[in-house]
């Protein structure tokens, strides 16, 4: 069988020698005769697992020691939640920052829980020569007092990208869930960082949650205690069975990310397979991409080909090419490459050159 490149949004690819570690040890893992999916998590092992995975979490992303790292349950969307009921109390307000689908969809579900009077919204994308733009005002200039401000620094489906961090006077909360360690950021500028795993980090389910200690102050809702951080931090994120297996296998991708050089070498791929996959875009006529290039996304690559009647034949040839999972978000359309770590050099070489020959065939 010829390679298979798997470009899913999410869940997504996971590297190659994890899927193959984790194959090798599924019925008998650290000689326990036994799999990581049947053991306690309050077992010895299972714990050392747990606090290695912590320290090599906190090593990668060199996360400062005032923060928790937590291990929770529910996905990207869980923390939409679970943010509104930790920090906003009775009368908290909150700014939401619009920049796509996802942002978008943490707004709608922090006014569903809090009620429109708390929260605000700004939207941050204008039209720039037809192509989206992010512009985000002088937030200090903002006569308001939040507890927070959520942004989403990677926009999944649209392939918009936040590449500054926020220069903010409240606490920013980010939802980081399509790139977390895909490159380098000041983890002591954020009040609190989230994310979903199946992009980044491993399958879905499990949420990885990084908050500064002082967030943990802030008047918070009576909420089912799963999603409480003050709960989380004092269970060392096993009030409830965590996730468990989920959890081996996050653990097994910072050991592997750590093998190969951490966050700034993968920082170094990712940019190559962005600039590699967009050169080939703005070089053929037959591809566009809908974003300036300050915004381009380096995890998500959107495209269009030029003639959308034709969308159906390319995905079914990139199928058969083994180019897996290219079709766009419903709601956009078009087509996305998600580029994430696990996604090799190779992948994308081959995804270019297939482009290459397809447009050359197609263009008139
Ligand atoms: C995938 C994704 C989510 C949703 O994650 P779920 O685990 O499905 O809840 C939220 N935010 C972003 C940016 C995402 O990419």
């Amino acid at each position: 069988m010829s390679a298979i490149y798997n470009f899913c949004a999410g869940p997504a690819m996971l590297p190659q020698a994890v899927m193959k570690k984790a194959q090798q040890e599924l019925l008998d893992w650290n000689g326990l005769g036994v799999s990581v999916m049947e053991v306690s998590h309050r077992g010895k092992e299972f714990i050392a697992l747990a606090e290695q995975s912590e320290a090599d979490l906190r090593e990668l992303m060199n996360i400062p020691d005032n923060y928790h790292v937590l291990f929770m349950h529910g996905g990207g969307r869980g923390q939409f939640s679970a943010i509104v009921n930790n920090f906003l109390g009775d009368n908290g307000r909150a700014l939401y920052l619009l920049s796509g689908q996802w942002s978008s969809s943490a707004f709608t579900e922090a006014q569903k829980l809090a009620g429109e009077a708390q929260i605000d919204s700004l939207n941050i994308v204008e039209k720039h020569n037809g192509l989206n733009a992010v512009v985000i005002p002088d937030l200090h200039k903002f006569d308001a007092d939040y507890r927070y401000v959520h942004y989403c620094p990677n926009e999944t489906v649209d392939g918009i990208e936040i590449f500054d961090e926020l220069d903010s006077p409240w606490p920013v909360i980010a939802d980081l869930s399509s790139t977390i360690m895909s490159r380098e950021i000041d983890v002591s500028r954020y009040g609190l960082i989230y994310a979903g795993a199946q992009k980044n980090i491993g399958p879905s389910g499990l949420s990885i949650v990084i908050v500064r200690d002082d967030m943990l102050k802030l008047p918070t809702l009576t909420q089912s205690s799963i999603m409480d951080y003050r709960v989380a931090v004092e269970f060392d994120s096993m009030f409830n069975t965590p996730p468990t297996f989920a959890w081996y296998l996050a653990a097994e991708v910072f050991a592997w990310l750590k093998s190969i050089g951490g966050v700034a070498s993968i920082a170094e791929i990712n940019k190559q397979k962005a600039q590699m996959l967009y050169a080939c875009i703005d070089a053929n006529p037959f591809y566009k991409n809908g974003v300036v290039a300050a915004n381009r996304s380096k995890m998500n690559v959107t495209f269009q080909l030029s003639d959308e009647s034709l969308d159906g034949e390319f995905l079914k040839q990139a199928q058969a090419a083994g180019l897996l999972a290219l079709k766009g978000h419903r709601i956009v359309g078009g087509m996305r490459a998600s580029l994430y770590n696990a996604m090799p050099l190779e992948g994308v070489v081959a995804l270019v050159s297939f482009m290459n020959d397809f447009a050359a065939k197609h263009s008139k």
